[in-house]
């Protein structure tokens, strides 16, 4: 069977991109291993986080340095036997989050988060997707002024430079905005202008099915088997084998499996991150997705319940499962909020596909023909894939692109 394209990785990026390709009338085939947005993009926290200006940097400060050093925080944790494997991408990660290039890094990833709201908008009234969609903003919490100032004034920064809105919210105001919250905060900084949805799965599958409403396919496949062979692509699925003109490797933290099979050598690394559901307890109600700013850990009301989401865990892809973090989150936040049972017999997990200068892969192979990326979205794979999806579909279809894609191209490696 011949197709235009085959995007290969049905998470929340791939999906979007096979939705803009068909959209503008190619012919597309979606390939993933699983059944569509069951890794990374099933679990998380659910932001379109329109304030995500500055990608998460690696700390510079040595106070946080020996925190995190001392491997006892709920935001970050680490395997020690990985340190080895990770150094390399670590210390890059750590070069590019110096105050200055973090900034030049901000300026270039602003241009793409800046459209995350109105592109998933655009796509979630076309999918019918309403009733996944809570239009609150979402809040970081602080429980000492000095955080809390320290916030309100590079928010300031923000509003002018990246044109980001926010309410700064007093303790009392906060209780007002959040009743069933402890009285043990200082303030909140509430982002207005970021949306959130109560099923990242389920939005990825109302994409998916308006995709298939279009004419596209979803087949169950191995990416790795994909080879190049008379100027098209070639790959095996589960529907028997496909041929395809362009391919777009939408593999999220996998893409390294096979952009490094094709001879590419990116410093890709991930931070795999946990969650878990609880029944509020009584009658309380958490009315905002809310962020416990000096603990680290993050709350938000979704469909199935209060879930709770942790930072960022340095270990490699495939290592054991260690929630050592929610365990250390879940006390806290029931100090914070009246959890009831855990809703889910184990913990969630998905791995972040990062790089090391914190913006995402987009754009042309630089080794092949009609090779397409679309991976290393880290902690903003939801929210920028709606951005994601269009940027590539006018490259691969010789549009003029919406935002000028060269900070994010692969020759950058
Ligand atoms: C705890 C946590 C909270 C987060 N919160 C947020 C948030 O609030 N907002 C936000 O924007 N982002 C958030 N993120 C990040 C976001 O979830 C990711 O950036 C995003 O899901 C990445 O999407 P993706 O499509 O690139 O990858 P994935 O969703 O992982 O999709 C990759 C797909 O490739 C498939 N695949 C892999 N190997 C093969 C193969 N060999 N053949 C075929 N298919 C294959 C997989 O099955 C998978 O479906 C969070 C992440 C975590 C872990």
């Amino acid at each position: 069977m011949r197709h235009d394209a085959v995007v290969l990785g049905a998470g929340i990026v791939g999906i979007c991109v096979a939705l803009h390709l068909q959209k503008r009338g190619r012919s597309v085939v979606l390939v993933d291993r699983r059944g569509a947005a069951e890794e990374t993009s099933f679990g998380n926290a659910g932001l379109i986080q329109r304030e995500g200006v500055y990608p998460y940097g690696f700390p510079h400060d040595f106070g946080a340095l020996l925190r995190y050093s001392l491997n006892r925080t709920i935001d970050a944790h680490y395997h020690p036997s990985a340190l080895p494997r990770l150094a390399p991408f670590l210390w890059q990660y750590w070069k590019h989050s110096r105050p200055a290039r973090h900034a030049e890094v901000a300026r270039r990833y602003a241009k793409l988060i800046e459209h995350c709201v109105d592109e998933h908008e655009a796509l979630i009234a076309e999918c019918g997707a309403e009733e996944f969609v809570r239009r609150t903003g979402w809040m970081r919490l602080f429980r000492s002024e000095r955080e809390r100032d320290l916030r309100f004034s590079e928010a300031e920064r923000w509003r002018s430079e990246f044109g980001v809105e926010h309410r700064a919210l007093d303790a009392r105001e906060l209780q007002g905005a959040e009743p069933h919250l402890a009285p043990v905060l200082s303030g909140a900084l509430h982002w207005t202008q970021p949306i959130s949805v109560s099923d990242p799965q389920g939005l990825a599958l109302a994409y998916l099915r308006r995709f298939q409403a279009l004419g596209g396919t979803f087949v169950q496949g191995n990416a790795a088997s994909l080879v190049g062979e008379g100027g098209a692509w070639r790959i095996r699925t589960a529907g028997g084998p496909l041929v395809a003109e362009d391919a777009v490797i939408a593999l999220g933290p996998w893409a390294d499996v096979l952009t490094r099979a094709l001879g590419y050598h990116f410093p890709l690394a991930v931070k795999r991150g946990y969650h878990m559901h609880y029944r509020a307890a009584g009658e309380a109600r958490l009315n905002h997705p809310v962020l416990d700013t000096e603990r680290g850990y993050f709350l938000g009301p979704l469909r199935r319940g209060v879930r709770l989401t942790t930072g960022a865990e340095f270990a490699l892809r495939d290592a054991m499962r260690t929630p050592v973090q929610l365990a250390r989150a879940e006390p806290i936040a029931r100090e914070l909020f009246p959890l009831a049972e855990r809703l889910d017999t184990e913990a969630w997990m998905g791995s972040r596909p990062c790089t090391p200068d914190m913006l995402p892969v987009i754009g042309r192979a630089p080794l092949h023909a009609r090779l397409w990326f679309a991976f290393g979205h880290a902690h903003h794979g939801l929210t920028l894939g709606a951005v994601t999806g269009r940027l590539v579909a006018e490259l691969v279809t010789g549009e003029a692109p919406f935002v000028d894609p060269s900070p994010y191209s692969a020759e950058r490696f």
